[in-house]
Protein backbone atom coordinates (compact mmCIF):
# COMPACT_ATOMS: atom_id res chain seq x y z
CA UNK A 1 0.00 0.00 0.00
CA UNK A 2 1.36 3.09 -0.92
CA UNK A 3 0.37 5.48 2.41
CA UNK A 4 2.47 7.84 3.93
CA UNK A 5 4.03 7.25 7.45
CA UNK A 6 1.49 7.98 9.64
CA UNK A 7 2.45 10.90 12.04
CA UNK A 8 1.26 8.73 15.34
CA UNK A 9 2.49 5.93 16.73
CA UNK A 10 1.36 2.48 15.79
CA UNK A 11 -1.24 0.94 17.59
CA UNK A 12 0.37 -1.46 19.76
CA UNK A 13 -0.10 -5.14 19.06
CA UNK A 14 -0.89 -7.46 21.98
CA UNK A 15 -0.61 -11.44 21.99
CA UNK A 16 -3.79 -13.92 21.76
CA UNK A 17 -5.60 -13.99 24.89
CA UNK A 18 -4.55 -17.25 26.88
CA UNK A 19 -1.19 -17.40 24.81
CA UNK A 20 2.28 -16.26 26.89
CA UNK A 21 5.13 -14.68 25.94
CA UNK A 22 8.00 -16.71 27.57
CA UNK A 23 10.48 -14.44 28.53
CA UNK A 24 14.08 -14.55 30.36
CA UNK A 25 14.57 -14.97 32.80
CA UNK A 26 11.58 -17.30 33.08
CA UNK A 27 12.66 -18.81 29.77
CA UNK A 28 15.50 -20.42 31.48
CA UNK A 29 13.56 -22.52 34.09
CA UNK A 30 11.84 -23.96 31.04
CA UNK A 31 15.11 -24.96 29.26
CA UNK A 32 16.53 -26.45 33.08
CA UNK A 33 13.36 -28.75 32.91
CA UNK A 34 13.98 -29.65 29.32
CA UNK A 35 16.77 -30.57 29.51
CA UNK A 36 16.69 -32.25 33.04
CA UNK A 37 13.71 -34.52 30.98
CA UNK A 38 15.73 -35.21 28.03
CA UNK A 39 18.28 -36.82 30.37
CA UNK A 40 15.61 -38.54 32.35
CA UNK A 41 14.60 -39.96 29.14
CA UNK A 42 17.92 -41.03 27.87
CA UNK A 43 17.83 -42.81 31.10
CA UNK A 44 15.24 -44.78 30.41
CA UNK A 45 15.68 -45.20 26.40
CA UNK A 46 12.86 -43.13 25.04
CA UNK A 47 13.82 -41.74 21.68
CA UNK A 48 12.37 -38.20 21.28
CA UNK A 49 9.90 -37.60 18.07
CA UNK A 50 8.29 -34.33 16.79
CA UNK A 51 5.14 -34.67 14.95
CA UNK A 52 3.37 -31.34 13.00
CA UNK A 53 1.58 -28.70 15.24
CA UNK A 54 -1.65 -29.00 12.41
CA UNK A 55 -3.16 -32.38 11.63
CA UNK A 56 -6.32 -33.19 9.96
CA UNK A 57 -9.27 -32.60 12.33
CA UNK A 58 -10.50 -36.39 11.65
CA UNK A 59 -7.74 -37.23 13.56
CA UNK A 60 -8.70 -35.92 16.73
CA UNK A 61 -12.55 -36.87 16.11
CA UNK A 62 -12.07 -40.60 15.81
CA UNK A 63 -9.10 -40.33 18.39
CA UNK A 64 -9.99 -38.94 21.19
CA UNK A 65 -13.60 -39.30 20.79
CA UNK A 66 -16.37 -37.16 19.47
CA UNK A 67 -18.18 -36.90 22.93
CA UNK A 68 -15.28 -35.34 24.85
CA UNK A 69 -14.76 -31.53 26.29
CA UNK A 70 -11.66 -31.33 23.57
CA UNK A 71 -13.04 -32.42 20.19
CA UNK A 72 -16.74 -30.92 21.83
CA UNK A 73 -15.66 -27.54 22.68
CA UNK A 74 -11.90 -26.61 22.64
CA UNK A 75 -9.85 -27.48 19.21
CA UNK A 76 -8.70 -24.80 16.89
CA UNK A 77 -10.15 -26.12 13.98
CA UNK A 78 -10.11 -24.78 10.53
CA UNK A 79 -10.21 -24.77 6.88
CA UNK A 80 -7.33 -24.38 4.40
CA UNK A 81 -7.89 -21.42 2.48
CA UNK A 82 -6.61 -22.56 -0.33
CA UNK A 83 -7.52 -26.41 -0.36
CA UNK A 84 -10.37 -26.90 2.09
CA UNK A 85 -8.92 -29.40 4.25
CA UNK A 86 -10.15 -29.59 7.56
CA UNK A 87 -7.37 -28.74 9.84
CA UNK A 88 -6.82 -28.79 13.39
CA UNK A 89 -4.00 -27.15 15.57
CA UNK A 90 -3.21 -30.25 18.02
CA UNK A 91 -5.15 -29.90 21.40
CA UNK A 92 -2.62 -33.29 22.84
CA UNK A 93 0.36 -35.28 20.74
CA UNK A 94 -0.48 -38.76 21.64
CA UNK A 95 -3.08 -38.88 18.51
CA UNK A 96 -0.54 -36.96 16.64
CA UNK A 97 2.46 -39.51 17.23
CA UNK A 98 0.42 -42.70 16.43
CA UNK A 99 -0.66 -41.59 13.62
CA UNK A 100 3.29 -41.25 12.71
CA UNK A 101 4.19 -43.82 14.01
CA UNK A 102 1.23 -46.17 11.56
CA UNK A 103 1.90 -43.53 8.98
CA UNK A 104 5.85 -44.73 9.46
CA UNK A 105 5.97 -48.36 10.37
CA UNK A 106 7.83 -47.39 13.41
CA UNK A 107 6.39 -50.82 15.11
CA UNK A 108 7.82 -53.22 12.03
CA UNK A 109 10.66 -55.13 14.47
CA UNK A 110 9.02 -54.47 18.14
CA UNK A 111 8.28 -51.98 20.45
CA UNK A 112 8.71 -48.43 20.72
CA UNK A 113 9.83 -45.66 23.59
CA UNK A 114 9.29 -42.38 22.44
CA UNK A 115 8.72 -38.96 24.23
CA UNK A 116 7.83 -35.52 22.88
CA UNK A 117 7.96 -31.49 23.98
CA UNK A 118 6.25 -28.98 22.28
CA UNK A 119 2.91 -26.45 22.67
CA UNK A 120 -0.82 -27.24 22.71
CA UNK A 121 -4.19 -25.92 22.06
CA UNK A 122 -7.19 -25.69 23.53
CA UNK A 123 -9.87 -22.98 23.39
CA UNK A 124 -10.39 -23.10 26.80
CA UNK A 125 -11.68 -20.14 29.74
CA UNK A 126 -7.35 -18.94 30.48
CA UNK A 127 -7.17 -18.90 34.06
CA UNK A 128 -3.76 -19.78 36.57
CA UNK A 129 -2.85 -23.32 35.22
CA UNK A 130 -4.92 -23.30 32.06
CA UNK A 131 -4.15 -21.45 28.91
CA UNK A 132 -5.21 -21.45 25.45
CA UNK A 133 -1.48 -22.39 24.31
CA UNK A 134 0.03 -24.39 26.57
CA UNK A 135 3.17 -26.78 26.73
CA UNK A 136 3.61 -30.66 27.03
CA UNK A 137 6.09 -32.96 28.05
CA UNK A 138 4.99 -36.47 26.80
CA UNK A 139 6.57 -40.07 27.28
CA UNK A 140 4.87 -42.88 25.09
CA UNK A 141 5.25 -46.82 25.03
CA UNK A 142 3.53 -48.76 22.40
CA UNK A 143 3.40 -52.33 21.09
CA UNK A 144 3.97 -53.45 24.69
CA UNK A 145 1.37 -55.52 26.29
CA UNK A 146 2.65 -56.12 29.93
CA UNK A 147 1.83 -54.01 33.03
CA UNK A 148 5.69 -53.72 33.44
CA UNK A 149 5.65 -50.79 30.77
CA UNK A 150 2.63 -48.57 32.78
CA UNK A 151 4.70 -49.15 35.88
CA UNK A 152 8.11 -47.65 34.04
CA UNK A 153 6.08 -44.99 32.92
CA UNK A 154 4.60 -43.80 36.39
CA UNK A 155 8.05 -44.65 37.97
CA UNK A 156 10.01 -42.15 35.22
CA UNK A 157 7.17 -39.21 35.92
CA UNK A 158 7.97 -40.23 39.93
CA UNK A 159 11.76 -39.64 39.25
CA UNK A 160 11.36 -36.63 37.55
CA UNK A 161 9.41 -35.18 40.59
CA UNK A 162 12.26 -36.13 43.03
CA UNK A 163 14.84 -34.95 40.62
CA UNK A 164 13.09 -31.64 41.02
CA UNK A 165 12.87 -31.64 44.52
CA UNK A 166 9.10 -31.29 44.24
CA UNK A 167 6.94 -32.55 47.11
CA UNK A 168 3.74 -33.31 47.96
CA UNK A 169 2.55 -34.98 44.67
CA UNK A 170 -0.02 -37.67 44.83
CA UNK A 171 -0.43 -40.22 42.01
CA UNK A 172 -4.66 -41.34 41.97
CA UNK A 173 -4.70 -44.58 39.73
CA UNK A 174 -7.74 -46.45 38.66
CA UNK A 175 -8.72 -49.37 36.18
CA UNK A 176 -10.73 -48.91 32.93
CA UNK A 177 -10.97 -52.33 32.34
CA UNK A 178 -11.63 -53.41 28.67
CA UNK A 179 -14.45 -52.27 26.21
CA UNK A 180 -16.70 -55.44 26.98
CA UNK A 181 -16.45 -54.70 30.36
CA UNK A 182 -17.24 -51.14 29.98
CA UNK A 183 -20.21 -52.33 27.93
CA UNK A 184 -22.25 -53.76 31.14
CA UNK A 185 -20.66 -50.69 33.08
CA UNK A 186 -22.05 -48.09 30.72
CA UNK A 187 -25.67 -49.67 31.19
CA UNK A 188 -25.41 -49.51 34.51
CA UNK A 189 -24.37 -45.57 34.77
CA UNK A 190 -27.20 -44.57 32.64
CA UNK A 191 -29.52 -46.69 34.58
CA UNK A 192 -28.17 -44.81 37.70
CA UNK A 193 -27.90 -41.52 35.90
CA UNK A 194 -31.59 -41.56 34.77
CA UNK A 195 -32.44 -42.02 38.59
CA UNK A 196 -31.37 -38.66 38.92
CA UNK A 197 -31.99 -36.62 36.20
CA UNK A 198 -32.84 -33.83 38.26
CA UNK A 199 -29.13 -33.33 39.44
CA UNK A 200 -27.65 -33.09 35.85
CA UNK A 201 -26.96 -29.80 34.05
CA UNK A 202 -27.63 -29.78 30.40
CA UNK A 203 -24.25 -30.96 28.95
CA UNK A 204 -24.53 -34.21 31.18
CA UNK A 205 -27.79 -34.93 29.76
CA UNK A 206 -27.37 -34.25 26.85
CA UNK A 207 -23.96 -36.99 26.88
CA UNK A 208 -26.19 -39.53 28.81
CA UNK A 209 -26.74 -41.67 26.04
CA UNK A 210 -23.75 -40.80 23.98
CA UNK A 211 -20.73 -41.01 26.36
CA UNK A 212 -21.96 -41.78 30.13
CA UNK A 213 -18.55 -42.27 31.33
CA UNK A 214 -17.78 -38.32 30.40
CA UNK A 215 -20.52 -37.75 33.20
CA UNK A 216 -17.60 -39.37 35.64
CA UNK A 217 -15.31 -36.75 34.92
CA UNK A 218 -17.48 -33.58 35.24
CA UNK A 219 -16.13 -30.44 37.44
CA UNK A 220 -20.04 -29.37 38.12
CA UNK A 221 -19.74 -29.09 41.81
CA UNK A 222 -23.52 -29.29 42.34
CA UNK A 223 -22.98 -33.15 40.54
CA UNK A 224 -20.26 -34.28 42.84
CA UNK A 225 -21.65 -35.91 45.67
CA UNK A 226 -24.21 -38.17 42.42
CA UNK A 227 -20.67 -38.87 41.17
CA UNK A 228 -19.86 -39.82 43.83
CA UNK A 229 -22.30 -42.82 44.34
CA UNK A 230 -22.55 -43.86 40.80
CA UNK A 231 -21.70 -47.56 39.47
CA UNK A 232 -17.69 -48.44 39.82
CA UNK A 233 -16.10 -49.64 36.85
CA UNK A 234 -14.25 -51.93 39.28
CA UNK A 235 -17.29 -53.63 40.02
CA UNK A 236 -17.63 -54.98 36.02
CA UNK A 237 -14.33 -56.07 35.65
CA UNK A 238 -12.90 -59.44 34.91
CA UNK A 239 -9.65 -60.99 36.21
CA UNK A 240 -7.63 -60.40 33.93
CA UNK A 241 -8.05 -57.11 34.18
CA UNK A 242 -7.74 -56.60 37.64
CA UNK A 243 -4.54 -58.86 37.03
CA UNK A 244 -2.84 -56.11 34.83
CA UNK A 245 -3.77 -53.56 37.39
CA UNK A 246 -2.13 -55.45 40.80
CA UNK A 247 0.39 -55.83 39.00
CA UNK A 248 1.50 -52.49 38.04
CA UNK A 249 0.86 -51.92 41.72
CA UNK A 250 3.30 -54.45 42.73
CA UNK A 251 6.11 -53.30 40.86
CA UNK A 252 4.94 -49.87 42.26
CA UNK A 253 5.25 -51.10 45.90
CA UNK A 254 8.09 -52.84 45.49
CA UNK A 255 9.78 -49.42 44.38
CA UNK A 256 8.24 -47.67 47.53
CA UNK A 257 5.52 -45.55 45.16
CA UNK A 258 2.76 -44.56 46.92
CA UNK A 259 -0.78 -44.10 45.34
CA UNK A 260 -3.98 -43.81 45.90
CA UNK A 261 -6.83 -45.95 44.19
CA UNK A 262 -9.41 -43.52 42.68
CA UNK A 263 -12.45 -45.22 41.44
CA UNK A 264 -13.93 -42.17 40.09
CA UNK A 265 -10.74 -41.45 37.52
CA UNK A 266 -11.84 -41.94 33.95
CA UNK A 267 -9.43 -38.96 32.19
CA UNK A 268 -11.08 -36.82 29.36
CA UNK A 269 -10.26 -38.60 26.25
CA UNK A 270 -12.16 -41.91 24.83
CA UNK A 271 -8.48 -43.72 23.90
CA UNK A 272 -7.70 -45.72 27.50
CA UNK A 273 -8.39 -48.90 28.89
CA UNK A 274 -7.23 -50.51 31.89
CA UNK A 275 -4.71 -48.39 33.47
CA UNK A 276 -5.15 -44.82 33.89
CA UNK A 277 -3.55 -42.70 36.92
CA UNK A 278 -2.96 -38.59 37.87
CA UNK A 279 -0.38 -36.93 39.46
CA UNK A 280 -2.09 -34.17 41.44
CA UNK A 281 -1.49 -31.62 43.51
CA UNK A 282 -3.56 -29.44 45.99
CA UNK A 283 -1.47 -26.50 46.27
CA UNK A 284 -2.79 -25.03 42.61
CA UNK A 285 -6.29 -24.74 43.05
CA UNK A 286 -8.28 -26.28 40.87
CA UNK A 287 -5.91 -26.78 38.12
CA UNK A 288 -4.23 -29.70 40.71
CA UNK A 289 -2.82 -32.41 37.85
CA UNK A 290 0.34 -32.12 36.80
CA UNK A 291 0.70 -34.87 34.60
CA UNK A 292 -2.37 -37.73 33.19
CA UNK A 293 -1.97 -40.52 31.45
CA UNK A 294 -2.79 -44.35 31.22
CA UNK A 295 -2.84 -47.45 28.41
CA UNK A 296 -4.51 -47.43 25.21
CA UNK A 297 -4.33 -50.82 23.43
CA UNK A 298 -6.99 -49.15 20.94
CA UNK A 299 -5.93 -46.65 19.53
CA UNK A 300 -3.36 -47.82 17.13
CA UNK A 301 -6.21 -49.59 15.40
CA UNK A 302 -7.96 -46.55 15.48
CA UNK A 303 -5.94 -44.75 13.33
CA UNK A 304 -5.55 -47.34 10.52
CA UNK A 305 -2.32 -49.09 11.61
CA UNK A 306 -2.11 -53.04 12.66
CA UNK A 307 -3.52 -53.24 16.35
CA UNK A 308 -0.83 -52.36 18.92
CA UNK A 309 -0.66 -52.21 22.72
CA UNK A 310 0.18 -48.31 24.12
CA UNK A 311 0.46 -46.80 27.38
CA UNK A 312 1.86 -42.91 28.07
CA UNK A 313 1.64 -39.95 29.41
CA UNK A 314 1.42 -36.24 29.42
CA UNK A 315 2.59 -33.52 31.97
CA UNK A 316 1.60 -29.61 31.79
CA UNK A 317 4.99 -27.55 31.77
CA UNK A 318 3.13 -24.50 33.45
CA UNK A 319 2.10 -26.25 35.92
CA UNK A 320 5.13 -28.38 36.56
CA UNK A 321 6.90 -25.22 36.76
CA UNK A 322 4.06 -23.36 38.63
CA UNK A 323 4.46 -25.69 42.06
CA UNK A 324 8.11 -25.63 41.49
CA UNK A 325 8.05 -21.89 42.03
CA UNK A 326 4.89 -22.36 44.72
CA UNK A 327 7.31 -24.50 46.46
CA UNK A 328 10.53 -22.57 45.99
CA UNK A 329 12.52 -24.98 44.09
CA UNK A 330 14.92 -22.64 41.63
CA UNK A 331 16.01 -23.45 38.95
CA UNK A 332 19.65 -23.23 37.24
CA UNK A 333 20.59 -19.58 37.43
CA UNK A 334 20.32 -17.82 33.87
CA UNK A 335 23.70 -15.62 34.35
CA UNK A 336 26.72 -15.57 32.08
CA UNK A 337 30.60 -16.57 34.02
CA UNK A 338 32.16 -13.42 32.70
CA UNK A 339 31.07 -10.21 30.94
CA UNK A 340 33.47 -7.99 28.63
CA UNK A 341 33.97 -4.50 29.13
CA UNK A 342 35.76 -2.97 26.14
CA UNK A 343 37.31 0.54 26.19
CA UNK A 344 37.69 1.47 23.00
CA UNK A 345 36.83 0.61 19.58
CA UNK A 346 39.65 -0.53 18.53
CA UNK A 347 40.26 -2.94 20.81
CA UNK A 348 37.20 -4.91 19.28
CA UNK A 349 38.58 -7.18 16.68
CA UNK A 350 41.25 -8.46 19.48
CA UNK A 351 39.14 -8.71 22.46
CA UNK A 352 36.05 -10.51 20.42
CA UNK A 353 38.11 -12.94 18.86
CA UNK A 354 39.57 -13.78 22.70
CA UNK A 355 36.14 -13.88 23.37
CA UNK A 356 34.86 -16.36 20.71
CA UNK A 357 37.94 -18.46 22.18
CA UNK A 358 36.70 -18.60 25.96
CA UNK A 359 33.41 -19.98 24.13
CA UNK A 360 35.18 -22.18 22.19
CA UNK A 361 36.52 -23.67 25.32
CA UNK A 362 32.77 -23.81 26.88
CA UNK A 363 32.71 -20.49 29.11
CA UNK A 364 29.66 -18.51 28.97
CA UNK A 365 30.49 -14.71 28.26
CA UNK A 366 28.69 -11.57 27.48
CA UNK A 367 29.95 -8.77 25.37
CA UNK A 368 29.18 -4.72 26.57
CA UNK A 369 27.01 -3.48 24.20
CA UNK A 370 25.46 0.13 24.26
CA UNK A 371 22.33 1.15 22.65
CA UNK A 372 24.03 4.24 20.31
CA UNK A 373 26.72 1.77 19.54
CA UNK A 374 29.59 4.18 20.95
CA UNK A 375 31.87 2.72 23.61
CA UNK A 376 30.54 3.48 26.94
CA UNK A 377 32.86 4.76 29.86
CA UNK A 378 34.04 2.11 31.97
CA UNK A 379 32.18 2.74 34.96
CA UNK A 380 28.93 2.13 33.15
CA UNK A 381 30.53 -0.68 31.94
CA UNK A 382 31.27 -2.00 35.44
CA UNK A 383 27.56 -1.21 36.53
CA UNK A 384 26.07 -3.47 33.47
CA UNK A 385 28.27 -5.84 34.14
CA UNK A 386 26.94 -6.24 37.96
CA UNK A 387 23.78 -6.13 36.71
CA UNK A 388 24.40 -9.37 34.40
CA UNK A 389 24.90 -11.85 37.41
CA UNK A 390 28.66 -12.36 35.74
CA UNK A 391 31.03 -13.41 38.37
CA UNK A 392 34.13 -12.20 36.34
CA UNK A 393 34.88 -9.38 34.75
CA UNK A 394 37.28 -9.70 31.74
CA UNK A 395 38.26 -5.84 31.00
CA UNK A 396 40.16 -5.14 27.88
CA UNK A 397 41.40 -1.54 28.48
CA UNK A 398 44.28 0.81 27.47
CA UNK A 399 46.54 -0.59 29.69
CA UNK A 400 45.87 -4.18 29.17
CA UNK A 401 45.92 -4.00 25.06
CA UNK A 402 49.24 -2.09 24.99
CA UNK A 403 50.83 -5.26 26.41
CA UNK A 404 48.24 -7.73 24.81
CA UNK A 405 46.74 -8.67 28.31
CA UNK A 406 43.37 -8.37 29.82
CA UNK A 407 42.19 -8.24 33.49
CA UNK A 408 40.22 -10.77 35.22
CA UNK A 409 37.94 -8.96 37.79
CA UNK A 410 36.22 -11.12 40.29
CA UNK A 411 32.88 -9.49 40.81
CA UNK A 412 31.36 -11.82 43.70
CA UNK A 413 34.51 -11.39 45.74
CA UNK A 414 36.28 -7.84 46.13
CA UNK A 415 39.04 -9.87 48.38
CA UNK A 416 40.29 -11.79 45.22
CA UNK A 417 43.21 -9.42 43.38
CA UNK A 418 42.35 -8.74 40.09
CA UNK A 419 44.59 -11.08 37.64
CA UNK A 420 46.14 -9.70 34.42
CA UNK A 421 46.88 -12.46 31.43
CA UNK A 422 47.84 -12.63 28.09
CA UNK A 423 45.47 -13.23 25.90
CA UNK A 424 47.43 -15.42 23.75
CA UNK A 425 47.69 -17.90 27.03
CA UNK A 426 43.69 -17.60 27.10
CA UNK A 427 43.80 -21.89 26.90
CA UNK A 428 45.97 -22.03 30.27
CA UNK A 429 42.96 -19.19 32.04
CA UNK A 430 39.87 -20.08 30.03
CA UNK A 431 38.78 -23.07 32.65
CA UNK A 432 39.00 -20.82 35.57
CA UNK A 433 36.12 -18.54 34.39
CA UNK A 434 33.38 -21.06 34.35
CA UNK A 435 31.34 -21.36 36.95
CA UNK A 436 30.92 -24.84 37.33
CA UNK A 437 34.90 -25.37 37.54
P1 LIG B 1 -7.83 -30.76 33.09
O1 LIG B 1 -8.68 -31.79 33.72
O2 LIG B 1 -7.10 -29.91 34.08
O3 LIG B 1 -8.55 -29.97 32.03
P2 LIG B 1 -6.95 -32.61 31.12
O4 LIG B 1 -7.41 -33.91 31.64
O5 LIG B 1 -7.74 -31.93 30.08
O6 LIG B 1 -6.69 -31.59 32.33
P3 LIG B 1 -4.76 -33.78 29.64
O7 LIG B 1 -5.39 -33.64 28.34
O8 LIG B 1 -4.67 -35.10 30.28
O9 LIG B 1 -5.43 -32.75 30.68
O10 LIG B 1 -3.30 -33.12 29.58
C1 LIG B 1 -2.24 -33.52 30.44
C2 LIG B 1 -1.77 -32.35 31.26
O11 LIG B 1 -1.62 -31.18 30.47
C3 LIG B 1 -2.72 -31.92 32.35
O12 LIG B 1 -2.59 -32.73 33.47
C4 LIG B 1 -2.27 -30.50 32.62
O13 LIG B 1 -1.13 -30.49 33.46
C5 LIG B 1 -1.88 -30.02 31.24
N1 LIG B 1 -2.96 -29.22 30.64
C6 LIG B 1 -4.09 -29.65 30.04
N2 LIG B 1 -4.82 -28.62 29.57
C7 LIG B 1 -4.11 -27.50 29.86
C8 LIG B 1 -4.30 -26.10 29.64
N3 LIG B 1 -5.38 -25.65 28.98
N4 LIG B 1 -3.38 -25.23 30.10
C9 LIG B 1 -2.28 -25.67 30.77
N5 LIG B 1 -2.04 -26.97 31.00
C10 LIG B 1 -2.92 -27.88 30.57
MG1 LIG C 1 -9.13 -30.34 30.09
Amino acid sequence: MNQAPSPRKAERLVAVKGMNDILPPESARWEDLEARVRALMRRYAYESIRTPIVEPTALFVRGLGEVTDIVEKEMYSFEDRLNGEHLTLRPENTAGLVRAVVEHNLLYNGGKRLFYMGPMFRHERPQRGRYRQFYQIGAEALGFAGPELDAELILMAHALWKELGLQGVQLHINNLGQPDERKLHRAALIAYFEQHDAVLDADSRRRLHLNPLRLLDSKNPAMQAVIEGAPRLMDFQGDASRAHLDAVLDILKANGVDYVINPRLVRGMDYYNLTVFEFVTTELGSQGTICGGGRYDYLVEEVGGKPAPAVGWALGMERLLELLKTQGVQGEPNAPDAFAVVTDKNFLPDAVRTLEQLRGAGVAVQLHASADGTMASMKSQFKKADASGARFALVFGADEMAGGHLSIKDLRNASTPQRTVALTDWAQWAQSLQSHA
